[in-house]
């Protein structure tokens, strides 16, 4: 390990420490601990103008109380995971309600330097842009004007020389119209960030229709090849790692070729859709048929015993006798032939598939219509 990467490590366990491990928490608390610096900033920027307006002491200090300890507050109960059990753990609205009780009531202490409230407030409202919906920022712009009109009041009515009407009213109207804009352009960003969700699920629906899509032989529905490759291997992969039994069937239709010879090839496909059909409410959830090639066919059994495959190929064979296809006017009849076998301990999937093979030749061999188990 070199130098940078134990720096890198050892970032990243600070990071955990402080922002937790949960990404969505993290996510959380950086944008917590952003508002939180901004937080700090315009106190310490307040905290000054107040003391040069000579604003009495005790209020700075129950200012800075409140801003700073309400902080905090929000700042433990999202660390400590306890605002996981509210419906926006986030506690946005909360936060940007308190904020602007804030920022309206360092108004009146900043004297000369109160016009800083206004992009305090400002900040504040943008926090909102990546969580709420324009109609809630808002109602929350309507707040803080109301907010900041009952401190311009307050502080005419406390100091009417240093807080003219004129001085105010031009103020309110600024505030009015920054934080409509602010509201109007929270509503825009929702707008768009619920067509980026919308888009984003149709897009992922598009993307496992295709996936299935992908994965499916056309003519009989059923998975084909490819797909049962990989389903084999993972397969395979769990029997070394559990030990679960993992049987596999290699299927044949027997003299499939004088059928399509016979009949003609539309009826030889009906004849592979039929087997299809026929298999699908015999096997279990847990088994997967797959269109092999031609007329073969793969079906790959986790069962709980070996037994069991044994038993569900049977059933197979019952579903298949009893089903027949229209042909000329007359009900056509179709029979199969498997090689049924247990995978072993560490076998890899060309072995098992081999021994498949042999057990499906061995059965035409002894005459067709059969199952022959290695
Ligand atoms: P056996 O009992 O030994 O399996 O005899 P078979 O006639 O079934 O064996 P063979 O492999 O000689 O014949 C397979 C035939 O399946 C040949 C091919 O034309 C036909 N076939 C392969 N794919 C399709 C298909 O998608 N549709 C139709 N209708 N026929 C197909
Ligand atoms: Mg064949
Ligand atoms: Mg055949």
């Amino acid at each position: 390990m070199n130098q940078h990467d134990e720096g890198g490590a050892a970032h990243s366990v600070w990071r955990r420490r402080l922002l937790g491990a949960d990404p969505l928490r993290q996510l959380r608390m950086r944008q917590q601990l952003t508002a939180f610096a901004a937080m700090l900033v315009s106190s310490g920027v307040f905290a000054l103008a107040a003391t040069l307006a000579q604003t009495p002491r005790p209020w700075i200090l129950l200012w800075l109380a409140y801003s700073l300890g309400l902080m905090l507050v929000f700042l433990l109960l999202i660390r400590s995971g306890w605002s996981q059990r509210l419906r926006d753990p986030s506690m946005t609205r909360l936060q940007m309600i308190s904020a602007l009780a804030a920022g309206a009531m360092a108004y009146p202490m900043a004297g000369e330097l109160r016009m800083l409230a206004l992009p305090m407030m400002m900040l504040i409202l943008a926090f909102g842009m990546f969580e709420l919906r324009g109609r809630v920022v808002t109602a929350m712009a309507w707040a803080g004007l109301a907010m900041l009109a009952a401190a311009m009041l307050f502080s005419h009515w406390v100091w009417p020389r240093r807080y003219t009407p004129a001085q105010e009213l031009a103020t309110a109207i600024m505030a009015l119209a920054s934080f409509s804009a602010m509201a109007v352009l929270t509503g825009r960003l929702s707008r768009i960030r619920q067509r980026l969700t919308q888009q984003r699920e149709q897009l992922n629906e598009a993307l496992a229709h295709n996936a299935d899509l992908a994965s499916r032989d056309v003519l009989t529905g059923l998975h084909n090849r490819r797909h049962g490759e990989q389903q084999l291997l993972l397969a395979l992969q769990r029997q070394q790692r559990q030990g679960t039994p993992l049987a596999l069937a290699m299927i044949d239709l027997d003299h499939f070729k004088s059928i399509n010879d016979r009949h003609g090839h539309a009826v030889g496909d009906a004849v592979l859709q039929a087997f299809a059909r026929a298999a699908q409410p015999v096997l279990r959830g847990t088994d997967l048929l797959v269109r092999w090639g031609g007329e073969e066919f793969l079906l790959i059994l986790e069962t709980d015993s070996p037994e069991a495959a044994s038993v569900a190929l049977q059933r197979l064979r019952e579903a298949v006798q009893g089903c027949t296809v229209p042909a000329e006017g007359q009900a056509l009849g179709f029979r199969f032939s498997a090689g049924l076998v247990q995978a072993r301990r560490g076998e890899d999937a060309e072995t098992l598939l081999r021994r498949a093979d042999a057990a499906l030749y061995a059965a035409k061999q002894q005459g067709r219509d059969r199952i022959v188990q290695a």
